[in-house]
C-alpha cells in the first residue's frame, strides 16, 4: 500500500478574490482603496465611461468617480449627460442635414 506523506493538491490553491479591485485613488470619504464598479447610467455610454469611472467603496458604500474622487458624482453625471447629448444631438443634426442636402441635390430635376 503506497503512502503519500504530502498529499496536497498544490494546483488547487484557493484564491479568495473579493469582488472589486484596488483603486488607484482612495475613497474620499474613508480612505479605503477597496472599491467595486458602480452602476453606470446607460445614457452616458462608452464616451462617458472614458471620462468618468463610477465606483463604490467596499467599506463605507460611498459612490465616487475614480478619475475625479473629489467631484460630486451626481453633478458630474449630469454634466456628462448634457455634454454627450449635446455633441450627439449636433452630430445627428449634421448627418440629417447632409442627408437632406444630398436628397435635394439628387432629386433636383435638370
Ligand atoms: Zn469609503
Amino acid at each position: 500500500m503506497p503512502t503519500y506523506d504530502d498529499d496536497e493538491d498544490e494546483d488547487e490553491r484557493p484564491r479568495k478574490r473579493r469582488r472589486g479591485h484596488e483603486s488607484r485613488v482612495p475613497c474620499p470619504n474613508c480612505g479605503s482603496r477597496s472599491v467595486r464598479n458602480g452602476p453606470w447610467p446607460w445614457y452616458l455610454g462608452t464616451v462617458g465611461a472614458l471620462l468618468c469611472k463610477a465606483v463604490i467603496c467596499n467599506d463605507c458604500g460611498h459612490e465616487f468617480d475614480e478619475k475625479k474622487p473629489q467631484a460630486d458624482l451626481a453633478t458630474r453625471k449630469r454634466n456628462l449627460a448634457i455634454g454627450i447629448n449635446l455633441v450627439g444631438g449636433i452630430g445627428i443634426l449634421t448627418v440629417i442635414g447632409l442627408l437632406v442636402l444630398w436628397i435635394m441635390y439628387t432629386m433636383n430635376p435638370r
